[in-house]
Order: C-alpha cells, then structure tokens, then sequence
C-alpha cells in the first residue's frame, strides 16, 4: 500500500491554508501548514514533504525566495513546487517558474483545478521508466539516480527539467510540438499554457551548459534533442 502524500502549505492567510488543507486531507493527503518561510524550514527538517504548495506573498521572506532557496539545496531539490499567485501577475508566474517552481496556480482557484495540478506535478515527478539510462552522444542520463552528465561533467536538473530532458533523449532527433511535451511530459495539461513549455526548456538548455544546444529549437514545429547540433543555429 503506498503512503499518503505529504503536502506542505506554506500560506499566511488562516482561511486560504484551512481551505486547502481540509480539501486536500478529504482527497486523502497528508495537509501540513506553514504560516511563513521559518516555519515552512522547520517542518522541512522534520519530515520531507512529496509536495509543497507555496503562496507568493509571504511575510518574511517571499515564495520567490523560498523557492529559489529550496531549489539550491539538496535535501529540496527534487519535491515539486506549486505557487500560488494573483490573478494576471504574468511576471510574477514566468519569475516563479524560474526561480524553480514547477508550475503556479492563479488564486481565486477551484478546489478541481488545484487537484489537477496537484496529481499532474506528482505524476511528473514518477518517470514511467524509473530505472532507465538513456544515452545521445556523450550525455547521459541514469533514472534511478537522477544523474545527468555530458562529457563526464554533472549537472543539477529540477524535477520537471530532469523529465523533460529524459522524454527527450528517450525520442532523441525527433521534432516534438509544444502541445505533444504537454501531453507526454506534463500528462495532466488542461490548465497550463504552451509558453510553460518555453521556460522549462530554457532552463534545461542553461542547467546543461555546454550540452544545452543538444537541445534545438525547430522554428514553427517544437523541440528536439540532437546528437548532431547545429551551433550556429541555436537561439
Ligand atoms: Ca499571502
């Protein structure tokens, strides 16, 4: 039997956290609540969640900082991030996406839609292939271990980075659609936009350093990965 998912709140508004929470826990998770980034630390120490919902505007320090934070440290690095964030704050969502958040949530938000999101960032972060190795020239990449390595070179991926980066070398030289990553990689897409797609590829290209132009942009169609890069092409 496999255990109750462990989610953390980290939320300063008792009404908002004690929604989420009773809705999470009558969904069958384990709700935890954090009222700011200290608390949120502490009960990180304690016991690792499998999921951290994180609200944006925080006393203290903010979810930006938080998330950037959690995404530099080992212990953290691999528990998927939900943010929280106002209504049509696009800065706001493409910033938390890059300071490691794995996708946002747009308050007011229906208790549907944060499940959704909730299910489709755990299953991301679950390859279907756990223990696969995949190799394109001279990247590698090992599922078991989450290691990514070019040219004997190791690289710190997140997690929806790790498994974009994985379907990828799995279909290498393959062109594929903003619209197909959604669908294979993110598998639950109905509430996320295609630009989401762009993000994360930019930060793959920027985690993989030097292998980064392994992965091309192909004008009008989508994203492959490539043993054979064309650098003179690329962005
Ligand atoms: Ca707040």
């Amino acid at each position: 039997m496999k255990t109750q998912a462990r989610v953390l709140i980290v939320e300063d508004e008792p009404a908002i956290a004690e929604l989420i929470a009773v809705n999470l826990r009558h969904s069958g998770f384990v709700a935890v609540l954090a009222e700011d980034g200290v608390v949120a630390q502490r009960e990180i120490d304690a016991i690792l969640p499998d999921l951290i919902l994180l609200d944006w505007m925080l006393p203290g320090q903010s979810g930006l900082v938080l998330a950037r934070k959690w995404r530099a440290d080992a212990r953290t690095r691999q528990v998927p991030i939900l943010m929280l964030t106002a209504r049509g704050d696009e800065p706001d969502k493409i910033a938390g996406l890059d300071a490691g958040a794995d996708d946002y949530i747009t308050k007011p938000f229906s208790t549907q839609e944060m499940l959704a999101r909730i299910r489709a960032v755990m299953r991301r972060r679950t390859p279907d292939a756990a223990n696969e190795s995949v190799k394109v020239a001279e990247l590698n990449l090992d599922a078991a271990t989450h290691r990514v390595s070019y040219q004997e070179r190791e690289f710190k991926l997140g997690p929806t980075e790790f498994k974009l980066l994985h379907y990828l070398m799995k279909h290498a030289e393959r062109v594929h659609s903003r619209s197909q990553l959604l669908d294979k990689v993110w598998g639950d897409h109905v509430f996320i936009e295609e630009r989401t797609v762009d993000v994360h590829v930019k930060r793959l290209r920027e985690a993989l350093g030097q292998a980064g132009s392994m992965v091309e942009t192909v004008r009008g169609s989508g994203y492959r990965l490539t043993a054979r890069p064309q650098v003179a092409l690329i962005n």
